[in-house]
């Protein structure tokens, strides 16, 4: 018996590469940083070279080193957004990845070709303006880029003021392409795409708003076996530290998933399932490898039903917002437990 598996169709990552490129209207260049944000960087990085993605970024050096392992030969640019950090320089030229170079220091320590990254009030990464001044007279500078802290909030005055910024800060390397967007930025419009858009959580199922978007496919659909259906009388708790206490005899159903597949102890008590064409509430705390939910009154919940937890009918923003958290950070820690799937070629 299959208990927890996470299926990724990737024919609906090709799909969501196709709408943000098609949406920002120039080159979409894939963030495949932590494991493609927990899919699969590698999967997911053949199938988007398939899809015609030349360039890629990822966070790490070992992200890029990877990721060039599987490319190969092919001629894919991979940008690592830390940068010449101390002692990389001789693994970034090996596995021929471009760094971005953050600050003053960086630029000193490589060479090569590399790309500016300009701080545009994030104040994450990134040089300041004044200092990407001194760097104008710089070779291969093969991007110059800005990152935007709001673009999930169209409405938000800091989009406006970063464009306003990296405008100023682009006409410093009027010889090098530009690219400020991310998922979020590409819906802000034609204005914020130049000539590259940095898609991550969309090409992956997230919404570029913090919310489901029906322009954006399902990729990952983590779904769980039920173990046992049991009658819990009223009055009774229901799993670790007695957080939920039936108000009537309920049917429980105690599904196979819990912390190490990726579902957060911070569900409980906003948390819901999908199963038999309908939205069940969990039961209490997700207590290490379970998870109870109510499915009184179903019929169809049997030992070895597969239940969805995040997929099509839930879609992983508001199970994230269920929990407490973000699309980002639910997606990105989807654990190796769950048996994995790939729909869809590589
Ligand atoms: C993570 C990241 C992206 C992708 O952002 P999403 O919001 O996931 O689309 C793009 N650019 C940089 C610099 C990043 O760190």
């Amino acid at each position: 018996m299959t208990v927890a598996r996470l299926t990724i169709d990737l024919d609906a990552l090709a799909r969501n590469y196709a709408t943000l490129r098609d949406q920002a209207g120039v080159q979409a260049a894939p963030a495949i940083k932590a494991d493609g944000y927990g899919v699969g960087a590698l999967e997911a990085g053949l199938r988007l070279w398939r899809e015609g993605a030349r360039s890629f970024h990822v966070a790490r050096l070992a992200e890029g080193e990877a990721l060039r392992g599987v490319l190969g030969d092919r001629d894919a640019t991979i940008y690592v957004l830390d940068g010449p950090t101390p002692g990389s320089q001789d693994r970034l030229r090996t596995a021929r990845l471009t760094p971005v170079i953050n600050s003053l220091d960086q630029a000193k320590a490589w060479d090569g070709p590399a790309a500016i990254h300009i701080d545009t009030g994030m104040n994450r990464l990134g040089l300041t303006l004044d200092e990407a001044a001194t760097l104008t007279g710089r070779p291969d500078v093969a991007l110059v880029m800005s990152h935007l802290a709001c673009a999930g909030q169209p409405d938000h005055p800091m989009n406006a003021l970063q464009l306003a910024r990296f405008r100023e800060a682009r006409a410093l390397f009027p010889a090098a392409p530009a690219s400020l967007a991310s998922s979020g930025g590409i819906f802000l419009g034609r204005d914020y795409a130049f000539d590259q858009v940095r898609p991550g959580i969309s090409l992956f199922g997230g919404g570029p708003h913090d919310r489901p978007d029906a322009r954006i496919a399902t990729v990952a659909t983590l779904e769980a076996a039920i173990l046992q259906v049991r009658t819990v009388p009223a009055g009774e708790t229901i799993g670790y530290g007695g957080a939920f206490t039936a108000e009537r005899d309920l049917r429980v159903a105690i599904l196979a998933a819990g912390y190490a597949d990726g579902v957060p102890w911070t569900s409980h008590p906003k948390g819901a399932v999908w199963f038999a064409g309908a939205r069940r509430r969990m039961l209490g705390r997700v207590s290490m490898d379970m998870i109870a939910v109510d499915v009184t009154g179903c019929d169809e919940a049997q030992p070895g039903a597969m239940v969805e937890i995040i997929g099509p009918n839930l879609p992983v923003d508001e199970a994230a917002r269920a929990a407490g958290t973000t699309a980002y950070e639910l997606l990105t820690r989807l654990s190796p437990r769950a048996e994995r799937r790939y729909v869809g070629a590589v």
